[in-house]
């Protein structure tokens, strides 16, 4: 090919997920032919981006301090936790502003046949922080998969012998959706948890 770093960066850009051989040489021929600013811009931010960020030690989401910013302030609710799979779930409830509690990221979701067990997840740490007695509610917003409805289920189960309030995020018709395009499932949990009007 045509060198050596050339090859190195068609490797390096594979990191990223869902970047097969052919989009990973049409990214690197695009960054050394056409946006070399772009590439030092990028090269430079990558290197940020892993030396600062970090997990959160106490909601295990991202920040560049020991404790992210929604864990440090006051003007959240302690009592009420969210539990999500990812801090992209975080970002998007966040920019929905619909939730003034704190937050709490699993990093993932149970998995047996990838070896993703409780552990893996962290649910015992969660089960811990819970037992502290400050949470008197958790709102379980795992994802609507499989995983997601199996994590929730377990963690349930996980926190039985505890006097919490525990909640899971409704689901059901979207915003602007059309009956007749939702998929029978999602339709049949909208009625199931359908709301009283009068
Ligand atoms: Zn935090």
């Amino acid at each position: 090919m045509f060198s050596q770093r050339f090859e190195e960066l068609v490797q390096a850009l594979r990191v990223l997920p869902s970047v097969g051989p052919k989009s990973a040489q049409r990214m690197a021929l695009h960054l050394v032919m056409k946006n070399r600013e772009g590439a030092v811009f990028l090269a430079q931010a990558l290197n940020e981006a892993a030396s600062y960020i970090h997990a959160c030690q106490v909601c295990n989401s991202l920040t560049e301090h020991d404790i992210c910013e929604i864990c440090a302030s006051h003007e959240r609710d302690e009592q009420v936790l969210c539990v999500v799979e990812s801090p992209a779930d975080v970002m998007a409830i966040e920019h929905s502003g619909s939730f003034k509690g704190k937050y709490h990221v699993l990093g993932g979701h149970l998995s047996p046949l990838d070896g993703i067990g409780p552990d893996e997840i962290g649910i015992p740490a969660l089960v811990e922080r819970l037992s502290q007695n400050i949470i008197q509610e958790v709102i379980i917003a795992t994802n609507a998969t499989v995983e997601g409805q199996a994590t929730a289920h377990y963690l349930l189960e996980s926190c039985k012998h505890l006097s919490l309030r525990m909640t899971r995020i409704a689901q059901g018709v979207p915003q602007g959706g059309e009956l007749e395009y939702v998929d029978s499932h999602t339709l049949s949990q909208a009625v199931h948890n359908r709301m009283q009007l009068k």
